[in-house]
């Protein structure tokens, strides 16, 4: 697969308006173990991030100013915890697809390992302390063994959210011991994390994305 800056564009109008319409449900969940503003946080994010790329002109824009320009507009756009941490994400995918002019499977999952790895490298959250890293590591670690098993992109993704949906259920059982929901201590205990399961949302328009 050969994935262009027009692809990497559109990616982002479609995580917009996926974000646009679970927002509610994420304010929702974020209303039970936080302060539930994290479908508005993300949608915002992400429609400020989509409007930025989109006035980008394709025929000079490569995809490292594509993801550059989204965290920019992204951590502008946000005040909430998930800003800085999904600008590091976006500034790390960028930096993965520097001096290319179009992306191979190779390098999408690479950029996809790097993603996550930008999330947990600004959070300093593990696997096991009730955040969107409890989504986004297995994600990425499935998405590369499938590719190191030499599978295509699609298939890569599809392993990648099969694991990052689990990810996110899993957090029902956790304690969070980063971010807000820390200080609820065992009354977190049967709720999702509200950043795990936006971040199903994203991977989940990866997947949609690259798979014809
Ligand atoms: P805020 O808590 O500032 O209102 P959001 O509601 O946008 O921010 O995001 C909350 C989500 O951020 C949590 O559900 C959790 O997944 C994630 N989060 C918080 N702290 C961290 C961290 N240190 N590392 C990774 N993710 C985190
Ligand atoms: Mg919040
Ligand atoms: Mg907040």
């Amino acid at each position: 697969m050969t994935v262009s800056t027009e692809d990497l564009k559109a990616l982002f109008v479609r995580i917009a308006e996926a974000m646009a319409r679970e927002k509610d449900r994420l304010c929702e969940l974020d209303g039970v173990i936080g302060d539930a503003d994290h479908g508005i946080a993300m949608e915002l994010g992400f429609s400020a991030a989509a409007k930025a790329v989109s006035e980008l002109d394709s025929t000079t824009a490569d995809p490292t100013l594509v993801f550059n320009t989204a965290a920019k507009s992204f951590l502008n756009a946000v005040g909430a915890s998930s800003g800085p941490l999904y600008a590091t994400a976006l500034m790390r995918a960028g930096a993965v697809a520097k001096g290319k002019p179009s992306l191979n499977d190779d390098d999408m999952v690479e950029l996809f390992a790097a993603f996550a790895r930008g999330i947990q490298d600004r959070g300093k959250a593990e696997i096991g302390e009730k955040t969107m890293v409890d989504a986004w590591a297995p994600a990425a670690a499935a998405c590369r063994a499938t590719r190191d098993q030499g599978l295509s992109l699609p298939e890569c993704l599809a392993a990648g959210l099969k694991a990052g949906e689990a990810g996110a259920e899993a957090t029902k059982n956790m304690i969070a011991t980063k971010g807000r929901s820390s200080r609820l201590g065992e009354r977190a205990l049967g709720h999702i994390d509200p950043g795990a399961a936006s971040a199903v949302v994203i991977i989940s328009c990866f997947k949609a994305h690259f798979t014809s």
